[in-house]
């Protein structure tokens, strides 16, 4: 998404990414005096939001609802105070998109990690082997948020072989259907230049297994240290990084990148939608299914087992959807009362069904 400086009321805004259209939202506060301004980092009721005139630290007092998932979060455009002790933010605008997960088993709700992302990069390390459904399971969150993934494959200077690569980077084209798929070297500088000028002028976040490589390629897009790269402490090779406290950077060649602690440890989070895409080609099948709610099980006229069966849909990849629709749903049904209800209902619909279907049977028996 490119930003333009013209439309913007704050010119110094627009290396935030600040452009016409949030210019147009902001117009309403824009008449009660208040400033737009982009957060940059969030603790505990208060939030620093880079404005036309600087940092500012302000409290969140007023735009802290019980609802997790409506509290103020990096990325986000909100409206300042134009003075006051402390100064307040009075609300922020409507999200492009949004990265939510969920949060460790004890609390049930969401958490909001990051608002306004236009790209998630998808770190996946050519040190270890390759595990799409690792791949797929990062590409189901990226494109819950409403983002674009694209993947990149890091470290490779460690596959030298120019065909090895190459069958690399078509296995994992063909698990994420519409997802650009990047390889490059941060040892030896080869394919950022390809990376940079994907997510220039975007709002970007790295996503990833520890280790993947996503602090060097902050730092290489970001083109300084800011984010520390310790040795290889452990035996799997997990490297460790502390973070600046700023967790929204300006990048050189336009855009800027977010980096939450929080993002790193995701779990999948009511990304029903996003499972979706990451598995369109079988979305796609299924709706040549004789049944709607075919279950691609072993239902008559399933054109999803059919591909199976011809070769052209690796069973690997449907094993890989089931997993995560599961997975999901299971996340979904502990965290929504209104769907668990559901669910029961359904159960208890479909063990109804089974009685009178023995009952018939047992009545034709007889
Ligand atoms: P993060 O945990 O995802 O942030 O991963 P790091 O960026 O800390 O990197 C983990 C380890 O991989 C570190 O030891 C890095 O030096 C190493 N590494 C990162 N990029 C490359 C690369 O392009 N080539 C090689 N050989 N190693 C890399
Ligand atoms: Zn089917």
């Amino acid at each position: 998404m490119s930003s333009s400086p013209s439309s913007s009321a704050s010119p110094s805004l627009s290396a935030y990414g600040w452009d016409a259209g949030w210019a147009d939202a902001f117009a309403p506060h824009a008449a009660e005096g208040l400033l737009p301004g982009r957060v940059v980092r969030v603790d505990r009721g208060q939030c620093d939001v880079v404005t036309a005139d600087g940092t500012v630290r302000a409290d969140t007092a007023h735009v802290t609802p019980k609802d997790p998932l409506r509290v103020v979060c990096t990325g986000d455009w909100v409206a300042v105070e134009p003075a006051g002790d402390p100064r307040y933010v009075r609300t922020y605008l409507p999200r492009r998109t949004a990265f939510v997960r969920s949060t460790s088993s004890k609390r049930s709700e969401g958490q909001i990690l990051a608002a306004n992302v236009d790209h998630v990069v998808v770190a996946v390390s050519l040190a270890a082997e390759l595990e799409l459904a690792r791949v797929e399971r990062f590409l189901a969150l990226a494109w819950e948020s409403g983002a674009q993934p694209v993947v990149v494959l890091t470290k490779a200077d460690l596959v030298p072989d120019p065909v090895t690569l190459g069958h690399l980077v078509q296995d994992v084209e063909a698990a994420a259907p519409g997802v650009p798929v990047l390889s490059v070297s941060a040892a030896l500088g080869e394919g950022l230049d390809v990376l940079a000028a994907v997510v220039s002028g975007s709002t970007t976040v790295l996503l990833g297994q520890s280790g993947a490589g996503k602090s060097t390629l902050a730092n290489a897009l970001l083109g300084e240290d800011v984010m520390e790269v310790q040795a290889i402490r452990d035996i799997d090779g997990k490297g460790r990084h502390t973070t600046t406290t700023r967790n929204l950077l300006v990048l050189p060649g336009g855009g800027v990148l977010i980096d939450t602690p929080g993002l790193r440890g995701v779990g999948l989070w009511d990304a029903g939608h996003g499972v979706g895409q990451v598995f369109a080609e079988i979305e796609e099948l299924a709706a040549e299914c004789r049944f709607h709610d075919c279950a691609h099980e072993r239902e008559p006229g399933c054109a999803v087992l059919a591909a199976v069966d011809s070769g052209e849909l690796p069973e690997r990849r449907l094993d890989s959807y089931r997993k995560l629709l599961r997975e999901n749903q299971r996340i979904v049904a502990k965290t929504d009362a209104r769907l668990r209800a559901e669910i029961r209902k359904e159960w208890k619909r479909r063990g109804a069904e089974g009685r009178a279907a023995m009952e018939a049977k047992r009545g034709r028996a007889r």
